[in-house]
Order: C-alpha cells, then structure tokens, then sequence
C-alpha cells in the first residue's frame, strides 16, 4: 500500500502517476521490515520432514561405511543432491569425518614410512 505524496490517494502498486492529481509517484518501496525476513511461500516443493529417523540416520552410516562408494555418498549429499537438510547435516559431519582420519591416516604413514626408512638405512651415513 502507498500513497500519493501530494494528495493522499491510494494508489495501485504499479502506479507510476497519481491519476487524481498527476504528481509521479517513486517506485514500490521494499519490504516494510526487511531486518526480519521470513521465506513463507519460498519453498513451494514439498517439503520432506526435517528430521532423520534413526532408521534413516543408521542406514545412511552404513552406506557411508562402503569403502569407495560411501564416500563419494557422503560427498554428493554433502553438495546437496538431497532435499533432506538433515541428511545433507549428516552427510557433511561424516565427510570432514573421513577427511580428519584420512589426514591423520597419512601422517602416521609417513612417520612410520621415514621411521622406517631412517632405520634401514643408517648404513648411508657411515661409509
Ligand atoms: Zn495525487
């Protein structure tokens, strides 16, 4: 709803002049309060139920748990190839998950590697 400035008219939203009086009327204002945003009507789709049952939270583990391809799961979920924002949740923790113990996985490998390495071949330093 807007008024004109000069005479008070009601006018229509998409008004550009007053027709009572002829004043030009500046374009549509935003949102009264934009501070606070609410979405309603955004998601029109419908909407699948925000939570995970443990049924669901269990058998997204345990296809997590497949080698290659739970991985790559996880990591397609993550990116949001599910409408569920609480699998796509779950999906995302279990990624940084397998990223933590891939990562301490290969510094171990290597300490152990150039332990080992350092062991069998002392022999290089004394000629
Ligand atoms: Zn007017």
């Amino acid at each position: 709803m807007r008024y004109c400035k000069n005479c008070g008219l009601l006018q229509a939203p998409d008004a550009v002049q007053c027709p009572q009086c002829g004043a030009v009327l500046p374009p549509e204002p935003p949102a009264p309060s934009p501070a606070a945003p609410h979405y309603e009507g955004a998601h029109p789709v419908e909407q699948p139920d925000e939570g995970l049952s443990f049924g669901a939270t269990l058998g997204a583990l345990l296809l997590f748990a497949i080698p290659v391809a739970g991985f790559i799961l996880s990591l397609v979920w993550s990116f949001g190839a599910t409408r569920n924002p609480a699998r796509r949740t779950l999906a995302q923790a279990y990624l940084v998950r397998t990223l933590i113990v891939a990562v301490l996985f290969a510094m171990l490998t290597l300490v152990f590697a150039i332990t080992a390495y350092l062991m069998v071949t002392p022999a290089r330093f004394y000629y």
